[in-house]
């Protein structure tokens, strides 16, 4: 696999396709279509960073690791959320870094902190490149350069525990890079995000990721037992026991700091044995809330499949996970996919009893080539979001969670902030897809017709959908973490305390404010 990412689009541009036909002409007649050529980036400005800081950097980590030429900033410039690919499409390129380092080792990244601030240069640490929160776009003023700290060389699996089932993980391993080395050992991480293809084991922990798989295997956060960080300051090593009641848990300082508080060297994971059997299967029920009381029941008996996701009636109809099923039935009801993983019995075992469970609560088996159609296509909706891009259709997610007793009012409340912002003609949709016993995930996709200036049109959708999940009581984000676009909600979220805490925390780890300027704190 080829991981350089496409500039301005998602993925390989080898498996880039154009919107079948069926699907362009249902487009064309919801949104109309205008075609949008990406225009050719310009040149980049020569980097800020001198001669002399550039030699001490190769001196720290080879010469072949550092980079300034134009390809090498242009491809990690900002993330893949919508807005960086339209910034990207525009040859805007303002964010790039002034320079790209891959060290090889701990010792050499924190060999390029201690250059950084001795030379006052901002590093932002890039695993896979696909932050959608601004989380790879660090403040440039007041720093004399901007440095892009690439993890890609640390790919190693250090070593299994195959008594304790933990592993020792490096954190430029991409999802599928790890899950190969995991594999030959007999064992899965499981953990796969729709990013899971380019995203990375260091990405995972900075950004607290969830993955398809969560209601089976857990959120990244809980598969983490152990990391190790080099900070300005030094090395921590964190996570020496499966529990400890050594006070706070300083681990959950690092996982989710999104390079602030310092870059993450190592992380061990707790695994599991890789499964014999997968199974996935379909069912449709008569409404969005009567399929989220099902996936309610089934959390709190303690009876969640590996996979368990349900869409509302506008996404069941229109799958935007496979293009040639665009303009399904709405009536049809919605569709939830619940998926198993495991040893044969086990997985019949827990079938049964789920099946049990949905049958008797009003759900319709629809078998599994619904369930296997999602497994299949499970990573393609980025290519298809570069398609309507292509044609001038704005499309984004966002994403919240809460508590079951709010999620009803929660995702009325954002789905009429997103539909009144984008005005028509315009598309909300939704799923859960990360189930709790005490509540859920709602992961919103739209779609609308591109205006004049896309870029403040999904900006005023966007602070209308986060200012209705903050007044609903809400998180900002379940698992896209905060980065720089949600700031001022995450403010919101945790109030002037939390924010002290974390800016005494950054002071004290990170004194002359280097890692990643602008990004989390607010
Ligand atoms: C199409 C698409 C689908 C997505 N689907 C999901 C999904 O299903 N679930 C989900 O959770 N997320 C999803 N995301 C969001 C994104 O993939 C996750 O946030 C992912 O965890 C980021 O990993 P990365 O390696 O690409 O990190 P990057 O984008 O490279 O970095 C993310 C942030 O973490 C910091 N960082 C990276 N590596 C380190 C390190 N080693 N030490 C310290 N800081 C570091 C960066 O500086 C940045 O602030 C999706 C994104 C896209 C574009």
């Amino acid at each position: 696999m080829n991981v350089e990412m496409h500039p301005s689009r998602w993925g390989d541009p080898a498996r880039a396709r154009a919107l079948p036909d069926e699907a362009r002409g249902l487009v064309e007649m919801v949104f109309g279509t205008d075609d949008r050529p990406a225009v050719q980036a310009p040149p980049l400005a020569p980097p800020s960073i001198g001669p002399a800081v550039l030699a001490e950097l190769e001196k720290a980590v080879g010469a072949d690791h550092v980079r300034t030429d134009d390809e090498a900033r242009r491809l990690r410039t900002r993330g893949k959320s919508t807005p960086d690919l339209l910034r990207a499409r525009s040859g805007d390129l303002a964010d790039a870094p002034d320079a790209v380092v891959r060290p090889g080792s701990h010792d050499e990244v924190a060999a390029v902190l201690a250059i950084a601030v001795e030379h006052h240069l901002a590093v932002v640490p890039f695993g896979g490149g696909t932050s959608v929160t601004g989380g790879l776009v660090a403040r440039r003023e007041g720093f004399s350069g901007v440095l892009s700290l690439d993890l890609v060389r640390m790919k190693r699996l250090v070593r299994v525990d195959h008594v304790s089932m933990t592993a020792v993980l490096e954190p430029g391993l991409r999802g599928p890079e790890a899950e190969a080395l995991l594999a030959a050992e007999g064992v899965t991480l499981g953990h796969y995000p729709q990013s899971w293809e380019y995203a990375s084991i260091g990405g995972f922990a900075a950004t607290r990721s969830s993955g398809q798989s969560s209601s089976g295997y857990g959120r990244f956060d809980a598969l983490v037992v152990g990391l190790t960080v080099a900070t300005p300051r030094g090395r921590i090593d964190l996570g020496s026991a499966p529990a400890s009641a050594a006070g706070p848990d300083l681990r959950q300082l690092f996982l989710g700091s999104e390079g602030t508080f310092g870059v993450i060297t190592a992380v061990t994971v707790r695994v599991r044995r890789l499964p014999e059997v997968k199974v996935y299967e379909g069912w449709r029920w008569p409404s969005f809330a009567a399929g989220a009381l099902a996936m309610r029941t089934l959390a709190q008996s303690g009876l969640q499949p590996t996979v368990l996701r349900l869409s509302d009636e506008a996404e069941s109809a229109i799958n935007l996970a496979d293009p040639a099923a665009i303009g399904g039935d709405a009536s049809a009801g919605c569709l939830m996919i619940a998926g198993y993983e495991g040893d044969p019995a086990a997985v019949e075992a827990r079938r049964a009893a789920v099946t049990a469970v949905l049958a008797g609560l009003g759900g319709t088996g629809v078998g599994t080539e619904p369930g296997e159609r999602w497994a299949h296509g499970r990573f393609d909706a980025p290519y298809l979001r570069d398609s309507m891009l292509d044609a001038g259709v704005l499309v984004e997610t966002l994403e919240t969670a809460t508590f079951w007793s709010d999620v009803e009012r929660l995702y009325a409340e954002v789905k009429a902030a997103l539909t009144a912002a984008l005005g028509d003609p315009s598309l909300v949709l939704c799923h859960i897809s990360h189930v709790y016993e005490t509540g859920c995930s709602l992961y919103f996709t739209v779609a609308a017709r591109e205006a004049d200036d896309p870029l403040a049109q999904w900006a005023k959708a966007k602070a209308a959908a986060s200012d209705a999940m903050i007044a609903a009581g809400a998180t900002i984000t379940h698992h896209h973490a905060v980065g720089t676009d949600h700031k001022p909600w995450f403010a919101r979220e945790i109030g002037p305390l939390g924010v002290s805490v974390l800016r005494a925390v950054k002071a004290d780890l990170d004194p002359t404010g280097i890692l990643n300027p602008g990004v989390l704190i607010p």
